[in-house]
């Protein structure tokens, strides 16, 4: 929203936005990682946490966001997991659609290491 010189956003679409996608980028996140459920997640959240609108002049960079978003932190934190849990049950597209992230691990190459180690024990 632009009234001539001054910008007015929601600081907690941004937080809400940034704690997803932090979350999202875990390692061991446990549901469909694709951007419908991550869009659903960011709405799902946003509709349980206020609004918090700030006034920033055109082009600049709201000075206090981090003040703001330290504060406001543990409560978006708690609204993003409530919301990751129900797109997770009941996803918006078919749940063989889902997109899963894939295990770092290689069990193949697990195997070839552990059979290395098992070869270097027995040349000893
Ligand atoms: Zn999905």
């Amino acid at each position: 929203m632009i009234i001539e010189k001054y910008h007015i956003f929601n600081v907690m679409e941004h937080l809400v936005e940034d704690i997803t996608n932090e979350m999202f980028s875990m390692p061991n996140v446990d549901m469909c990682v694709c951007d419908r459920c991550r869009a659903d997640v960011i709405a799902l959240a946003l509709n349980h946490l206020h609004p918090k609108y700030v006034v920033t002049e055109k082009g600049r960079i709201f000075s206090e966001l981090e003040t703001y978003t330290f504060q406001m932190r543990a409560e978006v934190l708690t609204e993003v997991l409530k919301a990751m849990e129900k797109v997770k049950v009941r996803p918006s597209h078919p749940k063989e659609e889902s997109v899963y992230k894939k295990v770092k691990i290689d069990l193949d190459d697990l195997e070839k290491h552990f059979d290395n180690i098992q070869k270097k024990k027995d040349q000893k």
